[in-house]
């Protein structure tokens, strides 16, 4: 994580005009042969119990070095979903990750968390591809969370419920990624089951204004649904705090640990922040 930033160019790319030479179709080539040359990786996040800092579950975050310079996953996963892409991309990321957490001798209880675009999870292909990745990797399928972000939610309501249906009879658990933040109603919530919420950052951002309310009223719906909640993109430990006490389960972000590859988190030592108040 840190390293691909370091890496940037600046005497190459130190102004927009030149970043703008990269264009969209220099990108896409680039990325089919990075899929193809394998030269895509996944960093891991911690996430963490709110109860006791102790890890839970490690999120996959795709990423990609090209020619020296980092584009992150909002700037590219948008073009391999246009182009189709994302399939291949999307098989590559769930076979490597359900692999790679098989293989977390120090962590050999903690899921992962894999990101799964709308174009992939409505494709038929989308359900083979999961089996797969189970199979091939021996995972244990309560070991794999799939999230998937909110705008899913908006078409193709009845073949999104039969795909969340068939992931859940696996055990795989769903999460809405980005809670808030796009456009699914609470009853379009209510009627596909869901099994975690995940707190959009910009909502613990804004924690000491009108953040809270929409946090508290998230976690007055997940309680209802029996969902589990996540609070992402927590950075400090005031954040921490307010979010514990508020009840929220889980909780990610820099405050805890950035996205690394896989060879630095097998050795990972969990500082194990505590975030209780003590008064
Ligand atoms: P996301 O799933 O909501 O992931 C959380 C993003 O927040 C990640 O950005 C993560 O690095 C960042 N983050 C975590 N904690 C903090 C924090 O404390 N502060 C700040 N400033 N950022 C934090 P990243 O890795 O750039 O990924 C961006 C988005 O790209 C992801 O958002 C996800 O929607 C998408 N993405 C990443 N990997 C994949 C993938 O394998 N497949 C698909 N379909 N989408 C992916
Ligand atoms: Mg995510
Ligand atoms: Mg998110
Ligand atoms: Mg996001």
């Amino acid at each position: 994580e840190q390293k691909a930033s370091t890496n940037r160019s600046p005497a190459l790319f130190s102004n927009e005009l030149q970043q703008k030479v990269l264009d969209t179709q220099v990108i896409l080539e680039g990325l089919q042969q990075a899929t193809e040359r394998r030269q895509l990786y996944l960093c891991y996040q911690p996430i963490v119990s709110a109860k006791d800092s102790t890890f839970c579950s490690f999120e996959a975050l795709l990423r990609w070095d090209f020619a020296g310079r980092f584009i992150g996953p909002d700037e590219f996963i948008p073009l391999a979903e246009k182009s189709g892409l994302i399939k291949e991309m999307g098989a590559w990321v769930l076979n490597r990750a359900c692999m790679d957490a098989s293989q977390w001798q120090h962590a050999h209880n903690a899921a992962v968390s894999v990101n799964v675009s709308v174009i992939q999870l409505m494709d038929d292909s989308f359900i083979r591809a999961l089996d797969n990745a189970l199979r091939s990797s021996g995972l244990s399928p309560e070991r794999l969370h799939l999230e998937i972000t909110e705008s899913v939610f908006v078409d193709n309501k009845v073949k999104i419920k039969q795909q969340l249906e068939a992931i859940q009879k696996r055990k795989v658990l769903v999460s809405i990624d980005d809670f808030g933040t796009g456009y699914s109603s609470l009853s379009q919530l209510q009627s596909l089951a869901v099994n975690q919420v995940k707190i959009d950052k910009s909502f613990v951002d804004n924690i000491e204004n009108n953040g809270e309310a929409i946090i508290r009223a998230t976690l007055f719906i997940a309680s209802e649904l029996n969902c589990k909640t996540v609070a992402e993109g927590v950075e400090t430990l005031e954040q921490a705090q307010a979010l514990k006490a508020m009840g929220v389960d889980y909780l990610q972000g820099y405050y805890f640990a950035k996205p690394m590859p896989n060879e630095q988190l097998i050795e990972w030592q969990n500082p194990v922040t505590d975030v209780t108040v003590t008064e």
